[in-house]
């Protein structure tokens, strides 16, 4: 089935295709556009061309549309779910939790489109100010670029999308070429919303071609980005002056000490470390366990981790599926026969079939080991231990990333004193660095990104603040 891409305000058909295959398998399920660089042109030149349109959308309008949109999802609930779990390979389960997160972000983005202020300046606080009222009004970027990752291809599109929206903003949307009919999906419910055709183009093909002939744009003014530090990195060369928010990887730590009875969210750790077969940006990577209790603690994980179940994504007592492709699966699984090489211990043990890599925790490797120093955005988990909380931090701190951290401890000065020493974009105390609500302010530091995503923060961003003096004398 050969699907289109969205320009100049309709479906169109593209000159070459490329296939999408459902995760886990090689069957093709879907043929997408691989946009031309005239494509390109002209849906730019589309949107700057039609950019009054969506400039003279009000507050009230972009709060009632972004509503809209909600409640068709709603309404496409299970249709939804079933493309995310197709294409990206996580679990119906995970996929159903996905579309109920993106509803919530149309939510928070809606009601956010109702709060976007300016200032009262008192221009007489300075000696030569008098006579002058001064306010500030929140002018929107005109055309915002998301390029978007596999992962999460519904909400992290709508982290961008839909805010970008709330603040007046034009919008190419370029997804992930794993996943593109998650971001069809949602193209489809921002326009029977009454999101205006002239304000959004939907343009899939390769990162590298099509993504990058759009990055490099002079038109864009604006760059969201969710991805790997490597094409951030990238993006960052090509894409010259301009505004980027960029949402990266990580190798995320959660901290355990024995003050904190771990049993009470056990589960939900082992579920950090191996949710969407690790392949979460603030998936649980590095487990810091205080070495009085490392041997208990490993022993009461391996016990649930042993009876996850791995298979289809489509079968509803899967908890993990397939990695997004087989290359992902070996390159993680190269990572692990390396640690095992400087004198890790892999528990249960090192599995691999196809795309499928069945989850292990991973004891004693080297701090300098890819799977514990990189990124390894895989079922995989490495457990060491620490004995003081100078080294802990030295440690958890070693890394390029600075994401999410997750602290248990039940002494609230060392959990604040950790929390002002982590260098991360987030610290959550008692429970795992995983944890997300779509409204709260989200992001790294370091090679995890720069910017806040969460549709307030994300809104923030999206507006530059422009000074009106009125002299009154
Ligand atoms: P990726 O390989 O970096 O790709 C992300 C997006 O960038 C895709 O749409 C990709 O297109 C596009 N792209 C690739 N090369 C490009 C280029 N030269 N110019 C412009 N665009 C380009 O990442 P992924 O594998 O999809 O996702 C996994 C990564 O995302 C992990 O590192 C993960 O930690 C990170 N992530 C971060 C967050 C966060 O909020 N911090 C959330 C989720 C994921 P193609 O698919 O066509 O190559």
């Amino acid at each position: 089935m050969k699907e289109k891409i969205f320009f100049e305000g309709k479906w169109q058909e593209g000159e070459k295709y490329f296939g999408v295959y459902k995760k886990g398998t090689k069957e093709i399920i879907y043929e997408f556009p691989e946009s031309t660089d005239e494509q390109i042109e002209k849906a730019v030149s589309y949107l700057e061309k039609n950019r009054k349109k969506v400039k003279s959308l009000t507050s009230f309008e972009r709060y009632k549309l972004l509503f809209k949109a909600k409640e068709i999802l709603e309404k496409r609930f299970e249709e939804t779910a079933k493309i995310i779990s197709l294409e990206s390979g996580k679990t119906i389960n995970e996929a159903r939790f996905e579309v109920k997160r993106g509803i919530e972000t149309l939510l928070f983005s809606a009601e956010e489109a109702k709060r976007i202020y300016g200032e009262f300046i008192p221009m007489d606080a300075s000696e030569f100010g008098k006579d002058r009222i001064g306010f500030t009004i929140m002018e929107p970027d005109p055309i915002v670029l998301a390029i978007t990752p596999f992962n999460f291809p519904l909400n992290l599109a709508l982290h961008k999308i839909a805010p970008a929206i709330a603040a007046g903003c034009s919008i190419v949307f370029k997804p992930s070429s794993y996943t593109p009919m998650s971001g069809k999906v949602l193209t489809e419910i921002l326009l029977e919303a009454g999101f205006p055709p002239e304000g959004i183009a939907f343009l899939t093909g390769g990162g590298g071609t099509v993504g990058e002939r759009l990055v490099k744009d002079k038109r864009i003014r604006h760059i969201s980005f969710t991805g790997s530090k490597e094409i951030g990195e990238r993006i960052s060369l090509v894409a010259g002056m301009k505004k980027k928010t960029f949402e990266l990887g990580s190798n995320s730590a959660l901290c355990i000490f024995p003050d904190f009875d771990y049993t009470r969210i056990l589960e939900r750790i082992v579920k950090g470390a191996y949710a969407l077969a690790g392949q979460v940006c603030i998936s649980i990577q590095r487990i810091y366990v205080e070495k009085s209790i490392k041997e208990k603690f490993v022993e009461d994980y391996l016990n649930i981790l042993k009876n996850l179940k791995v298979g289809d994504q489509l079968n509803e007592d899967t908890d993990v599926g397939p990695m997004i492709s087989e290359s992902a699966a070996e390159k993680a699984e190269e990572w692990v026969k390396k640690a095992i090489d400087k004198g890790a211990k892999v528990l249960p043990e090192l599995k691999r079939e196809g795309s499928f890599l069945y989850p292990v925790l991973i004891l004693d490797a080297p701090e300098d080991s890819e799977v514990c120093a990189k990124e390894a955005f895989a079922p995989l988990a490495v457990c060491n231990s620490f004995e003081t909380e100078e080294e802990l931090v030295e440690k958890v701190n070693n890394s390029e990333y600075g994401l999410q951290c997750g602290v248990l401890t039940s002494d609230i000065e060392r959990a604040i004193k950790l929390a002002k020493e982590i260098e991360v974009g987030g610290v959550i105390i008692n429970d795992i660095p995983s944890f997300r609500v779509d409204h709260m302010p989200y992001g790294g530091v370091k090679g995890s990104g720069m910017g806040r995503e969460g549709p307030r923060y994300a809104i923030r961003d999206f507006v530059e603040e422009k000074i009106v003096v009125i002299k009154v004398k």
